[in-house]
């Protein structure tokens, strides 16, 4: 039986590119060889990179001045790449904490000069966005979070600053339309909506790089990268086909107008039924909820065996909450069919 994938990261990818990915692991192009074992310089790879490159700028829409990279070490690692690359020798970076993602990137970035926490919602569980915070003059960049995965809260509307805006959208980019010119950098993780773990996307504005001071070790320099067009050494390439397979079939249902709506009507069915529902309570403040990961929990935590149990039967996978928060986290990325939604809520009915 096929599982209802709730994974939160690594996670679902669509059927259609999973086929396609394992047929070019034994004969890609039809070339008698994988395309794990050909060159990254090869006529074929580099048309993978570029078409990787250039979906990401259709579906984002992104204007001109923006370059696109595929690089390694997780989105962790560009933690300490922004920062790097954007807080000047002396100088200040401003951040919003709403969650354990946002807590690590302002953990590395205070290696690299003076850190402000703008908001913070640490007090109440990180169960909300901080809201109305200002920025102060002479900061070099605000870093946000736009989908707090662990929590389950997602930003609605972004703050209009004067300074650059870096956001981490590891989990919830590709899955709304957003004006994404008004992000001056933008990373994520591949594996939680794009592809499989090994490939961080970037997205920068070429303008805003270079300016820090600093000497920046070749592989943690994004203008080294562009450069080179993300191919400074071996770009990770089983990751960056799989991605470009996802985006590809994101742009054949058309693009991210149509998965938002999809998302948008998978969120409000199950958030309905957790409200409605009386054995189950949310997590996350109502106004912040996200799209992407639904936290709540059981009334009687108790009853938490029968609906293991239950949702085991089902053929649900991946509901367990992240072990910070405990409870139930759905975790409902681009390529979750909406049928496995209505699968855990008919288990959650069941429940008595
Ligand atoms: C998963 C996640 C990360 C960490 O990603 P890695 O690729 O494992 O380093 C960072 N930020 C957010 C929002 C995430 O969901």
């Amino acid at each position: 039986m096929k599982k209802h994938n709730f994974s939160a990261g690594p996670c679902i990818l669509p059927q259609e590119v999973l086929k396609k990915a394992a047929n070019a692991v034994s004969n890609f192009n039809d070339l008698d060889l994988s395309l794990i074992e050909i060159s990254h310089r090869s006529k074929d790879f580099v048309e993978v990179m570029e078409k990787a490159k250039n979906l990401v700028k259709e579906l984002l829409n992104l204007p001109e001045g923006y370059s696109v990279l595929f690089l390694q070490g997780g989105a962790s690692m560009q933690f300490l790449m922004t920062s790097y690359n954007l807080l000047k020798e002396n100088g200040k970076a401003a951040y919003l904490d709403t969650g354990t993602w946002s807590a690590k990137a302002l953990k590395e970035a205070k290696l690299f000069g003076e850190v402000e926490i703008v908001g913070s919602s640490k007090e109440k569980g990180y169960t909300f966005i901080p809201k109305n915070y200002a920025v102060s003059l002479g900061t070099d960049y605000l870093h946000v979070t736009s989908n707090n995965t662990i929590y389950g809260t997602q930003i609605k509307e972004f703050p209009k600053t004067d300074t650059l805006l870096v956001c981490d959208m590891s989990s919830d980019i590709f899955s709304r339309q957003l004006d994404f010119s008004q992000f001056d950098l933008i990373y994520a993780g591949a594996q939680k909506n794009m592809g499989p773990a090994g490939a961080t996307l970037v997205i920068v504005k070429d303008e805003i790089l270079g300016k820090t001071g600093r000497n920046i070790p070749s592989m943690l320099d994004y203008q080294v990268h562009i450069s080179k067009g993300s191919m400074f050494n071996t770009p990770p390439v089983f990751a960056v086909y799989v991605s470009m397979l996802t985006l590809e079939w994101l742009q054949k249902n058309g693009g991210i107008t149509e998965i938002e709506k999809k998302n948008e009507a998978k969120a409000a069915l199950l958030y309905a039924e957790i409200d409605n529902n009386p054995e189950f309570i949310g997590y996350a403040e109502k106004e912040d909820r996200s799209l992407m990961n639904v936290t709540f929990n059981l009334v009687d935590k108790n009853k938490s065996e029968e609906f293991d149990s239950l949702l085991n039967i089902a053929g649900i996978n991946g509901l367990k909450g992240h072990r910070s928060v405990g409870g139930y986290r759905a975790s409902m990325y681009n390529a979750l069919p909406i049928e496995s939604i209505q699968v855990l809520i008919d288990v959650m009915r069941k429940l008595k």
